[in-house]
């Protein structure tokens, strides 16, 4: 086990106790050039963090350093299945202590956040009302309504996280007996702004209705505490927390887990299966909830690297971390708040808490034309469209539901309005000067325009050759 123990992969990256609060933390692709459309070539700046972060060479690290040790999981009689099969369990048992799991809590491995969150879906016992707010990301807006049985009620986008709390309280006060869930993302992917979970937690419990949150964009940014922030259920991807091996988690309550079908059907989630003598098969499912829930050959890399981002996060010092991200945040807020033509995005107001992920629109400007120039001419990585969250982005923009968020739309005329964002994500690994850069090239396109001209292809802005 020796040579796979994180402190001998990584101690050159792994910050000491005294490390400078402002330190970002090393990950991969911090010093890769790109080309410019105008000539020359600069750093790549990775502002695109919501929508997946660069891997933490600490991460990266930890897994060359298990690579050749790799083999299968809970199916093999070899040495290295069964050193795959521990640092699998290891890293279970590493999540649940960095997401404060209570001891029945229990960890699954999934894909994504959305593929944990179809997972809850698929079990939610017959007849549950489902609560969701119409802001949402479509990862947690849409799973529920294909669940069997379930009755989905939108809450409409509240403007406060009071009025959040309020809403949901009225809506659970008046909902049918039976099972209930609330589905509650942690910070927005749109505007970054954190939702009163906690708060929401208590108003579900009060109504007994049980509560999943949607850590995607907050895990990254902030310590998630199931047991503190009393919410029954948490997913996240690994891929938006340092760590893109194609893994991500659902971790829990398990008894609902425990009582449905599993999600999959196939090796590993069995405890036997016999032929009957009528031809059919007799199927006896495991009971133990990740088993159940986990069929088919695990991730163990995936789930490996999500594991190494825990242990770098909370090494590193989580609240270090989350103090410089505010710094940048204020930063860049301070700094878009001096360009008059900028709007940035928000529902609950210019004082709410938020991560470093920001949505802005530039008056006179198709956003998919800003964040292609932003690109082509200054080597910057942006999102721009309506982030899979389009009812929350067309409330935020005032657009009409059916009018297109086509990317390759005309520049909207001064006052018109725009069809889409431009956001603005980043994290642990994000030095100050992509900051400094971003700002400097968004006041430069707001005063003086592209330098180069762009065409639509296949919906998308790019540089006309
Ligand atoms: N929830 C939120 C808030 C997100 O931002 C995202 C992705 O952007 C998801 C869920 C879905 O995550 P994934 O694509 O990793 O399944």
């Amino acid at each position: 086990m020796t040579v796979i123990s994180p402190a001998t992969a990584t101690a050159a990256v792994t910050p000491s106790a005294e490390a400078d609060v402002c330190t970002p933390l090393p990950v991969l692709g911090r010093d890769v050039r790109v080309p410019l459309v105008t000539g020359g070539e600069v750093t790549y700046a990775a502002l695109d963090y919501a929508a997946s972060a660069p891997a933490l060479q600490r991460v990266w690290d930890d897994v060359a350093a298990y690579a050749p040790y790799y083999g299968s999981v809970h199916r093999g009689a070899g040495y290295l299945s069964q050193l795959s099969t521990d640092l699998f369990e290891q890293s279970r048992a590493t999540v649940a202590e960095f997401l404060g799991c209570r001891p029945d809590d229990e960890v699954i491995f999934t894909r994504s956040t959305t593929d944990s969150l179809n997972l809850l879906a698929s079990v939610l016992p017959a007849g549950t009302q489902v609560y969701v707010f119409d802001t949402e990301h479509h990862a947690s807006l849409l799973p529920w309504q294909r669940a069997e049985g379930a009755q989905v009620t939108w809450l409409a986008a509240p403007r406060t996280p009071e009025q959040a709390v309020a809403a949901l309280d009225v809506a659970l006060h008046g909902a049918p007996k039976g099972p209930k869930l609330v589905c509650v993302t942690g910070a927005s992917n749109v505007t970054g702004e954190v939702w009163p979970v906690r708060k929401l937690a208590a108003a579900a419990h009060r109504h007994g209705a049980r509560i999943v949150l949607d850590a995607a964009q907050l895990a990254p940014h902030h310590p998630v505490d199931i047991a503190a922030l009393d919410v029954d259920w948490v997913a996240f991807s690994g891929h938006k927390l340092y760590a893109p091996f194609g893994a991500g988690v659902l971790a829990g309550r398990p008894d609902w887990l425990r009582e449905a079908e599993p999600y999959l059907a196939g090796g590993g989630a069995t405890r036997k299966v016999a032929r009957r003598a009528d031809g059919t098969l007799d199927v006896e499912w495991h009971t133990s909830v990740a088993a159940r829930h986990e069929a088919g050959s695990p991730n163990v890399i995936g789930a490996y690297a999500i594991a190494a981002a825990c242990r770098a996060l909370t090494e590193a010092g989580f609240d270090r971390l989350v103090a410089r991200e505010r710094q940048l945040l204020g930063r860049l807020r301070e700094g878009l708040a001096g360009i008059p033509e900028v709007r940035v995005l928000s529902l609950f107001g210019e004082h709410s808490e938020r991560v470093g992920v920001l949505s802005f629109v530039v008056q006179g400007w198709n956003s998919s034309h800003f964040a292609a120039a932003l690109s082509a001419e200054y080597g910057i990585g942006v999102r721009d469209g309506l982030f899979c969250a389009h009812p929350l982005v067309r409330t935020l923009l005032d657009a009409e539901p059916d009018e297109p968020g086509a990317c390759g739309a005309p520049d909207a005329a001064p006052g018109e309005r725009a069809l889409n964002a431009i956001r603005v994500s980043f994290g642990a690994g994000t030095p100050d000067e992509h900051i400094t850069r971003f700002l400097a090239a968004v006041t430069t396109l707001v005063r003086t325009g592209a330098q180069w001209t762009y065409r639509t292809e296949n919906g998308r802005c790019v540089p006309a050759r």
